[in-house]
């Protein structure tokens, strides 16, 4: 992966070279940070890049940093703007995915969340496919648990967290497969290791709900809505039994990285006939062609990033 040419910084926008913390840093050595992720797609009809859901992202960022009482001083409006500024300085011609940043600029021993003085950092990178075989996953169920609500917030994106989706990520891989499944602590299914897992069942579209530990996704939501809109499905956000997993007709992962990626075996079993199924095939075509701009009813969705500039009056 290549490095960014510019960082926000400080307050600024600065080479990404001059973006720097000390190895005293506290979220660097305790994981208190929150994080965001968002997805630039280029549209090479229109030469534009549009960023998915941004107002939905700015907002899960500033829920988050409050869930760590690390309050940046940012409003919605002036982070949206500040990621499109960023990203237009970036000036890619390519998809990207972009990280905003809430870390805790102290350096001193102690964990705490209180007294500690927030900032946000943010980069822009290419970026391409998050699953390799995200048309044709093997997953696993992984021995690890998901991270339980009242242990670490499980709806905030908090960088600490992550520790547990790396466990789970790498014995997966690890072990031959894409990625995993995690269950809750009382065994019901939760989430991937970063997506949002979806089943479907006599054409029943099946979720988790947000009390089972998983983060409330922005891709979750769009598949909720498309699933229903679109497809004219009925979409039941409810507890999954682990048995489930194995007997259902299809099964797919969201997440803005991974999008929308079908599952076809779960531990060597296939689900359904053992290849991507209508439903996940449809939803992929249609977040495709929504998330580039290239869909009337959802352009909503999609912030440009580069304004054609008025030739100024004489
Ligand atoms: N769960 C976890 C743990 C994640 O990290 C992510 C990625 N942000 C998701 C689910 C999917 O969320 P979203 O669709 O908002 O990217």
């Amino acid at each position: 992966m290549s490095v960014p040419r510019y960082a926000y910084f400080q307050g600024r926008i600065v080479p990404y070279s001059e973006a720097k913390v000390g190895v005293m840093n506290h979220t660097l050595n305790y994981g208190t940070g929150v994080f965001g992720g968002i997805r630039g797609y280029w549209n090479p009809e229109q030469e534009q890049l549009y960023l998915f859901r941004l107002t939905d992202h700015v907002e899960r960022v500033l829920r988050s940093s409050r869930l760590i009482l690390a309050e940046v001083g940012l409003d919605v409006d002036e982070l949206r703007h500040l990621t499109v500024e960023l990203a237009q300085r970036e000036g890619l011609r390519q998809d990207c995915y972009i990280r905003p940043l809430v870390y805790n600029t102290d350096e001193i021993i102690g964990v705490r969340l209180h007294d500690l003085h927030p900032d946000l950092a943010m980069f822009v990178v290419p970026f391409d496919k998050y699953v390799e075989n995200d048309a044709d996953a093997h997953v696993t169920v992984s021995s690890w648990r998901r991270l339980e609500d009242n242990s670490l917030p499980a709806r905030g994106k908090i960088t600490g967290a992550y520790i547990s989706s790396a466990f789970i990520k790498t014995d997966a891989v690890r072990s031959g497969f894409d990625e995993a499944l995690v269950l809750t602590q009382d065994g019901h299914l939760s989430e991937g290791s970063a997506e949002n897992v979806f089943i479907v069942r006599d054409d029943v579209l099946i979720t988790p709900p947000v009390t089972d530990n998983i983060l409330e996704g922005i891709t979750r939501r769009t598949v909720m809505t498309l699933a229903q809109e679109e497809l004219g499905l009925r979409v039941l956000e409810r507890s999954i039994d682990r048995s489930e997993i194995y007997i259902c007709d299809e099964i797919f992962l969201t997440g803005t990285a991974a999008q929308v990626t079908a599952v076809t075996r779960v531990d060597h079993r296939p689900i359904g006939d053992g290849a991507m199924g209508p439903v996940t095939s449809q939803l992929r075509k249609l977040y495709a062609a929504i998330v580039r701009g290239r869909v009337p009813k959802y352009r909503h969705w999609n912030e440009p990033v580069y304004v054609s500039v008025p030739t100024p009056a004489v």
